[in-house]
């Protein structure tokens, strides 16, 4: 580790915090600095932001540029109430930054947080190795050999050039993405997705002219830089869109795209086309928007996430994350027969935060299985509890995100939880998406096949909303189907069409010998209904919001 700061005391106070890691090397300013970064392997640097002779934010600058050393995590110190400059060292590529005074164990879990970050990375790095594989070999050559357009370094080196030796133009970054373009490779064959991507190339190109250039930064991702004035969405959307509908294809091609409008032509291009994808999120999926521009507000959301990925470590050790409960209820009975664990977390400064808000981001940073690790044992501490005090439990579901089937030892590690509480694995029930299904259905169907054999009932959740339902009824035997009531909202209204589908799906269910749980059911006419096709457990408000252990105690034994 090397700390930088000019002042000594402060060298003294954070080289005591970690002398027991990490072999620690000091330097007093950002030149000192940058001349050990040269020549001595380092793993993490500590650097305070203003110092004579050379900055904090020059060595930042330094050592993210140089390809060398660009991949050391750099954590920055700044005064109290500094925030101009940790979001400008955030932006220039910072991997935290640390307010002073410094309290030990904040600092201690902000550097643990860093690198455990950079471990997920390792590992989603790992899973991809194949895609890595082929991105060195294309790393060299300046093009994609597919469509002939720059690859994602050149389009990065290319662009940079273009818009800094044309400053007083004005220059938009566009990053386009094909919706669901795995499901046409699968639906079609590779070819015809090979051909669209072509099309598109060959389009773009036409597009950017002799003032801009256009890169296909990964499989169905673009970039085009060019000047603003040139750029105008609407046209280039009717256009894109009448070119690849001429290709005759009998399935609707969307394309989305995000537009960052370029303030800063010495920002990196990448952070650009970053902002430009954040654009492009807000619009994924919509019918009606196929594009949008960056404004400063998707950056404050951003920096929230920062922010919940800068406190999730720290937050777990904490025990900041809980479960509520949400009962499932026969609606003959009027009993709870079992329940979904879901988590909350009780964050500090921002309250209660709910999972739709946290979770997308853990899958994205793989910290979600360490999360779902950790649920799965609370609710294990939880059953025990119950077992002790009442003799007999219902059982408990726990949401199992995709991620973790790709580590090999997940039936162990759920076993191990079952043999370390003395549970029974019928009472800790898994719920896996049918995406996870859809993404990566061999593996899946194996693992779910294993779990099934040891006794765990695995349950199929937000059935319906995939596109690939069907087809998974037919390989995959699961033990519930949890049928999403947003699958068919108007399930209330005499012979409509939601009616019948799940009529339907309720039937076939019962042929296959599959338990079925209704969720998201809110008024009385809709049990009605599914009273009257033979549904019989159901999850949502007309009976039970989510609840916290103690409340769910007095619905169980009221
Ligand atoms: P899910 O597993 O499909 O959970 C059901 C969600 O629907 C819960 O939202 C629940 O509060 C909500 N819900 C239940 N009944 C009704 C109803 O009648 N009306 C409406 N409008 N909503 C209802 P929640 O707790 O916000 O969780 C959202 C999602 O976050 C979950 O969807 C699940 O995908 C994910 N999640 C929650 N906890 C965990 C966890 O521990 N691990 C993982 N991997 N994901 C989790
Ligand atoms: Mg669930
Ligand atoms: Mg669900």
């Amino acid at each position: 580790m090397l700390i930088v700061d000019d002042v000594e005391i402060n060298r003294v106070i954070l080289s005591q915090f970690f002398q027991d890691d990490y072999a620690i090397v000091l330097a007093e300013n950002g030149k000192q600095a940058w001349d050990i970064v040269r020549k001595e392997p380092v793993n993490i640097v500590l650097a305070d932001l203003v110092m004579p002779v050379m900055d904090g934010f020059t060595l930042l600058s330094l050592i993210k540029k140089d390809e060398r050393t660009a991949n050391i995590p750099v954590i920055v110190m700044t005064g109290s109430s500094d925030s101009d400059n940790e979001v400008r060292a955030m932006e220039m590529g910072a991997a935290d930054f640390i307010t002073k005074p410094y309290h030990p164990t904040i600092v201690r879990y902000r550097v643990r947080n860093v690198m455990a970050r950079l471990e997920n990375e390792w590992r989603k790095l790992e899973q991809a190795a194949k895609d890595r594989q082929l991105s060195e070999i294309h790393r060299y050559v300046d093009r994609d050999a597919l469509t002939d357009l720059y690859n994602r370094e050149s389009f990065y080196r290319r662009a940079a050039e273009i818009m800094q030796s044309s400053m007083d133009v004005p220059y938009d970054i566009i990053y386009l993405d094909i919706s669901c373009f795995k499901i046409i490779n699968d639906l079609f064959r590779m070819e015809t997705g090979n051909i669209i991507l072509k099309t598109a190339a060959y389009y773009f190109r036409a597009v950017v002219g002799e003032d801009g250039i256009v890169g296909r930064l990964e499989a169905d991702h673009f970039a085009l830089c060019m000047p603003a004035e040139q750029f105008d969405p609407d046209t280039f959307f009717d256009g894109l869109e009448s070119t690849v509908r001429s290709l005759g294809i009998s399935h609707n091609i969307v394309f989305y795209a995000g537009i960052y409008p370029v303030e800063d032509a010495f920002l990196p291009v990448d952070q650009m086309c970053d902002r430009a994808r954040l654009a492009l999120e807000r619009v994924r999926g919509s019918y009606v928007k196929r594009y949008a521009f960056y404004d400063k507000s998707m950056r404050e959301q951003m920096l929230e996430e920062q922010m919940l990925v800068r406190d999730m470590e720290f937050a777990l050790q904490d025990h900041q994350f809980c479960f509520f409960l949400q009962p499932i209820y026969n609606l003959h009975t009027n009993e709870v027969v079992s329940a979904e664990a879901l988590v909350r977390w009780n964050h500090p400064t921002e309250g209660v935060i709910s999972p739709g808000k946290f979770i997308p981001i853990f899958e994205r940073n793989g910290f979600i299985v360490r999360l779902d690790r950790y649920t799965w044992e609370s609710v294990c501490q939880y059953l025990r509890k119950e077992l002790d005090q009442h003799g007999h439990v219902v059982p408990i579901s726990a949401n199992v995100s995709r991620l973790n089937f790709y580590n090999e030892d997940l039936l162990e590690y759920l076993l191990s939880l079952i043999g370390k509480y003395q549970l029974e694995p019928w009472m800790l029930r898994l719920e896996v998406t049918e995406s996870a299904y859809t993404e990566n259905p061999r593996q899946i169907a194996a693992v779910i096949q294993k779990f099934q054999e040891k006794g765990f009932q695995v349950l199929m959740d937000d059935f319906g909303s995939g596109f690939s339902s069907l087809n998974m009824l037919k390989n995959l035997s699961m033990d519930v189907l949890k049928i999403d009531m947003d699958f068919v909202p108007d399930i209330d209204k005499k012979n409509s069409r939601a009616q019948i589908i799940m009529k339907d799906v309720v039937r076939m269910a019962q042929e296959l010998k599959t338990d079925i749980i209704v969720e998201g059911v809110e008024t009385k006419d809709q049990i009605d209904y599914l009273d009257s096709i033979g549904c019989e457990k159901i999850q949502g408000y007309y009976y039970s919001r989510p609840v916290p252990q103690e409340d769910f105690e007095k619905l169980l034994y009221k």
